[in-house]
């Protein structure tokens, strides 16, 4: 419909009132967030909301937080339409289940972290202590390490001495 301005001053319906074959009032609460080149914004919304259940919506809010709520109702029925059972509800658990995963890769780095701090703060005053002239693979001080490491493990463990040699022989 190319009715841009030929009528007397009369503009063209917002996509609300074009697809409820309304009159688009001056004062139209949808025309504001529904332009008629979006035709499918309405669609979608309408669908899934109901036209009037919008309008309520929409004329309960102050002017400043229409526009807000117009973008979260289109999102939402968008993702309603796309996936009818879980709607933007299979989006917010994806993204749950990815802040999951993250977090346990974030634990497991700051472990590696905390595990190597250790490691060499326990490594550098013993290498001092031995003149430095040892290589740190075999001299004492790894041993102390590995024994240091062995009892803070060992912690971890439920008192089970014969565990000892058997977890850390090899
Ligand atoms: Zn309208």
């Amino acid at each position: 419909m190319k009715e841009n301005g030929r009528k007397q001053g009369a503009v063209s319906p917002c996509a609300a009132c074009k697809l409820l074959r309304r009159r688009c009032a001056p004062d139209c609460v949808f025309a504001p967030y529904f332009p008629a080149d979006e035709p499918q914004k309405f669609a979608n919304v309408h669908r899934v909301f109901g036209a009037s259940n919008v309008n309520k919506m929409l004329q309960e809010l102050p002017m400043h937080q229409r526009g807000d709520a117009v973008s979260s109702m289109v999102y939402e029925a968008n993702a309603r339409v796309r996936d009818p059972v879980y709607g933007c509800v299979g989006a917010i658990s994806s993204l749950q289940q990815q802040i999951d995963v993250l977090q346990a890769q974030l634990a497991l780095a700051q472990a590696e972290v905390v595990h190597m701090r250790m490691r060499q703060y326990s490594d550098k005053p013993r290498v001092d202590h031995h003149q430095g002239t040892s290589s740190p693979e075999n001299s004492p001080s790894s041993k102390i390490v590995s024994s240091q490491a062995k009892s803070l493990f060992m912690d971890m463990v439920v008192d089970q001495p014969n565990m000892e040699e058997s977890l850390w022989s090899c």
